[in-house]
């Protein structure tokens, strides 16, 4: 299988940085080919402008849907988009790992998402090619996160709300609709402050749970 891990931490010894050094390791032992996006280390931009469309196809008004069609069918998107594009072709696993900042993804992976995920190559919303009929279908998607909190603290009943309900927008009206099948994802609890061997019992539970979802 191919594996493309899309990762954003900005600290390379972070326990993020572990947790994908651990899948790489992991997946590649298991014969699988693996690619990463290190988004932070690639320096990526992380916003969608107009930049992204460096040879627009309307000059006279500007559509980001109708442009990120054109372009994409053209050929004639920002490189660094393109690249990405290509990785997510190549790949029928994405992993994405991240830590999570204010309930959500930095805003890294988010404007990732922004400028690779584009219109005719995820899905294609004239011809009502979304969810079962998205154009990444075949393919599946892994949240794999970290949180300072505890696991109480995210539960429906808890002060921050269900964990998987703030997630939906990725897993659900991103992944989903774009037509990937959405693995269970993966969460480390209380993970802003944690002992070395806290740390590589989270990593094996990490590596378990790869060996028995891949
Ligand atoms: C802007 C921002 C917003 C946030 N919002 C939220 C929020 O909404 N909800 C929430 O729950 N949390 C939130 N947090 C906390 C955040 O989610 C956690 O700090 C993060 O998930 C921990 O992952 P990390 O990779 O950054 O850990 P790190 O800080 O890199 O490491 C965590 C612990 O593990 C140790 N460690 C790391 N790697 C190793 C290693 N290889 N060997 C031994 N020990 C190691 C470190 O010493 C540290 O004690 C937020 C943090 C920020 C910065």
């Amino acid at each position: 299988m191919n594996v493309l891990i899309i990762y954003a931490h900005p600290y390379p010894a972070s326990f993020n940085a572990a947790m994908k050094d651990r899948a790489v390791d992991v997946l590649g032992k298991a014969g699988h080919e693996v690619k990463v996006s290190d988004l932070y280390a690639m320096r990526f931009k992380a916003t969608l402008d107009m930049d992204d469309f460096p040879d627009p196809c309307n000059r006279s008004f500007f559509s980001i849907a109708n442009e990120m069609m054109a372009g994409f069918t053209r050929g004639k998107l920002a490189p660094d988009v393109l690249a990405e594009i290509a990785k997510v072709k190549w790949a029928d696993l994405l992993i994405f790992q991240f830590p999570i900042w204010w309930s959500s993804m930095p805003a890294m992976l988010k404007g990732w998402i922004d400028r690779v995920f584009v219109q005719g190559f995820v899905v294609n919303l004239p011809n009502g090619q979304v969810y079962a009929d998205g154009l990444l279908k075949g393919k599946k998607a892994l949240i794999s996160t970290t949180m300072g909190s505890a696991m109480e603290l995210y539960t429906e009943d808890g002060p921050h709300g269900d964990l998987n309900l703030h997630l939906k927008s990725l897993w659900h009206n991103t992944f989903e609709f774009c037509g990937m099948e959405v693995v269970p994802s993966f969460y480390v609890f209380n993970a802003g402050e944690m002992e070395e061997f806290q740390v590589e019992a989270e990593l094996d539970r990490w590596e378990e749970y790869l060996r028995m979802v891949i």
